[in-house]
């Protein structure tokens, strides 16, 4: 199978993910806008080369220092709850392998991207330079204070499970912005949140869908 046959297999795939998640979710149906960037986006180019051949596996993989890429189908879920705009600007805390924030930066202005892992990070910046995603910037540190030099965001994405929602994070989203971070215990079973800000900074929160991520770590220096 073709690279771009194995992405209509993924895409596929996540259609029917979205189907039997539907009554938790709500959403019947990937975005067209979401689903587009996603066939753009060589996820093969975010793993480690071993692992290629899996590349569009609908399954979280490895991508060294004890991270995974997140699955394809939580990926576009996310993506989609985050309703990417044309003209927005994203923070996504937890970069990775960089691959989200390439899927983000097809759909918005700018994605500013935050790795506390100073090898992924600079993978992850490399990478992005390289494939020519001129408009996300990789900063290394703790995602956990938000980005406030680039404050407030259209959006935030939080792909790394945190305890709470962190205030600083909450505080950096613009009034009407989402917020989409997986809360609950390290290790277990964590809720996908949607949260919305309105326009008097009232927060209203959405439990998605049962999650597993690799914990939100803090810095503690
Ligand atoms: N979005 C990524 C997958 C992220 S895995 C992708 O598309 O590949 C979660 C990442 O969050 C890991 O790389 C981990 O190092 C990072 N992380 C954990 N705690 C963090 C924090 N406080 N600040 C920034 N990054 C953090």
């Amino acid at each position: 199978m073709s690279s771009r046959q194995k992405i209509d297999a993924m895409l596929k795939t996540i259609e029917a993910e979205y189907s039997f998640t539907k009554g938790w979710t709500g959403l019947a149906s990937l975005q067209p806008e979401v689903m587009a960037a996603m066939r753009l986006v060589s996820r093969e180019e975010f793993v480690p080369p071993s692992l290629k051949a899996m590349a569009y596996e609908n399954t979280p993989l490895p991508i060294g220092n004890g991270q995974t890429i997140s699955q394809p189908f939580i990926v576009a879920l996310m993506t989609d709850l985050l309703c990417p705009k044309k003209g927005d600007v994203i923070l996504e805390v937890g970069a990775g392998s960089g691959y989200q924030a390439a899927l983000l930066s097809l759909l918005v202005r700018q994605v500013y991207t935050i790795e506390k892992n100073p090898d992924l990070a600079e993978r992850a910046r490399d990478l992005l330079q390289k494939l020519g995603y001129g408009n996300v910037e990789v900063r290394l540190g703790d995602g956990y204070k938000g980005w406030p030099e680039h404050a407030p965001f259209d959006g935030i994405i939080v792909t790394a499970a945190a305890t709470h929602v962190p205030l600083s994070l909450q505080e950096q989203l613009k009034p009407g912005g989402r917020l989409i971070i997986p809360v609950g215990p390290p290790y277990e079973t964590q809720e996908l949140l949607a949260l919305k800000k309105d326009e008097n900074g009232e927060f209203s929160t959405r439990n998605v869908l049962p999650v597993s991520f690799v914990p939100l770590t803090r810095d503690t220096r």
